[in-house]
């Protein structure tokens, strides 16, 4: 059998490992830190740092094709990594989507719509930012974050100096506040044939920047629906894209803005563990190892909820309730923050 190597040894890497188990496929994960969720389940974890090249060249050459639950790997480990096996999915799609100034550029370029916004490098391009977008915005790090880590809410042009600081000199983008109806997520595939599958939109609910829930079905028209999952196989096909993809948007009268892109299964793509019969862990290991991809429809109406910090004391509850399939990451310190599992319910159809 072949070996998947998966960059990252979070708790997306040890479910793409469960995936591939099932599949017949070894795993390996590359990842600095010891004890991590991907360790306890994969078949090797290399314990090194993406600045050691002699560690990334042994961890490549030891796998068949290598893959990552993060997009924050840098270059020059991308480099070393390229040189020795396919990295899917590929570079470009990294690239986009490791800089929010990228990211927001390419998507506009494709014609999609995005929050108004404008690069901010300190306090004169900040100034002038707000002069063209206004307040309320956001000032986001354009490298790094997540959970809305990273990030700075002006309400009004006094502000500024405040954002500035919070976001310590890092190069950001100012961000209009979009005044939306609600959120969604497509999580979509696209296989090296070029074919390309989507799981059902799901709508999202964040709580201080983290995503607290995700909803299937949507409460939203048909039509809107289609739009977000045919703009997802837009950014697919001009990536030229393999694996599973996340895209989130906000819902607006206005039509569908996209927030942002992950090149990686997506914590709002949890619900097709439960939801359908190949889920996204799976489709993203199908799709990097070259197989079909497999049939993502929706069997079951699902409500996942994010377990977080605290939230791990109603462990017991949920265990002992027959509606709900637990996903657990074997993390074990809880943190206030820190995602620790998921809970995915069967919502009964009425
Ligand atoms: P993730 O963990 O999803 O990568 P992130 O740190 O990249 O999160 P964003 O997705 O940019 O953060 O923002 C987190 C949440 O904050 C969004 O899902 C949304 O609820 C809110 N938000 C972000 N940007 C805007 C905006 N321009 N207008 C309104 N709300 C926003
Ligand atoms: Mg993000
Ligand atoms: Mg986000």
């Amino acid at each position: 059998g072949s070996t998947i190597g998966i960059l990252g040894g979070g708790q997306l890497g040890r479910m793409l490992s469960v995936a591939a188990s099932r599949l017949g496929f070894k795993t390996a994960i590359f990842e600095p830190g010891g004890d991590c969720p991907a360790s306890h389940v994969a078949n090797f974890h290399l314990q090194a740092g993406y600045d050691d090249i002699k560690a990334l060249e042994k961890f490549g050459n030891s796998v068949d094709v290598l893959t990552y639950e993060f997009e924050n790997i840098p270059t020059e480990a991308l480099d070393a990594l390229d040189q020795i096996r396919p990295i899917r999915p590929g570079r470009e799609a990294l690239r986009i989507s490791q800089d929010r100034l990228t990211e927001k550029t390419f998507l506009r370029d494709l014609g999609l719509q995005t929050a108004p916004f404008a690069t901010v490098d300190d306090a004169a391009s900040l100034a002038q930012a707000i002069e063209t977008i206004g307040t309320p915005s956001i000032l986001k790090t354009r490298r790094f974050g997540y959970d809305g880590k990273g990030q700075a809410r002006l309400t009004k042009p006094e502000d500024a100096e405040e954002a500035l600081a919070a976001l310590q000199g890092a190069p950001a983008v100012l961000e209009g506040f979009v005044d939306f109806t609600c959120e969604i997520s497509v999580i979509a595939a696209r296989g090296t044939d070029g074919r390309v599958a989507a799981f059902d939109p799901g709508q999202n609910v964040h709580e201080g920047g983290i995503l607290r829930t995700t909803t299937v079905p949507a409460s939203l028209p048909n039509r809107v629906l289609t739009d977000a999952v045919l703009t997802a196989g837009k950014i697919l096909n001009a990536l030229d894209y393999i694996g599973v993809l996340g895209v989130e948007f906000f819902v607006t009268p206005g039509g569908l803005i996209v927030n942002e892109i992950a090149p990686r299964v997506h914590n709002s793509g949890h619900w097709t563990q439960n939801g359908c019969m190949t889920d996204q862990f799976e489709q993203h290991i199908r799709a990097v190892a070259g197989w079909p991809l497999g049939d993502g429809s929706r069997h079951s109406d699902i409500r996942m909820e994010n377990l977080i910090g605290d939230d791990m004391d109603r462990v017991p509850a949920l265990a002992a309730d027959p509606a709900c399939a637990l996903h657990l990451y074997g993390k074990a310190d809880t943190k206030p923050g820190r995602k620790m599992g998921h809970a995915n319910f069967l919502v009964p159809k009425d």
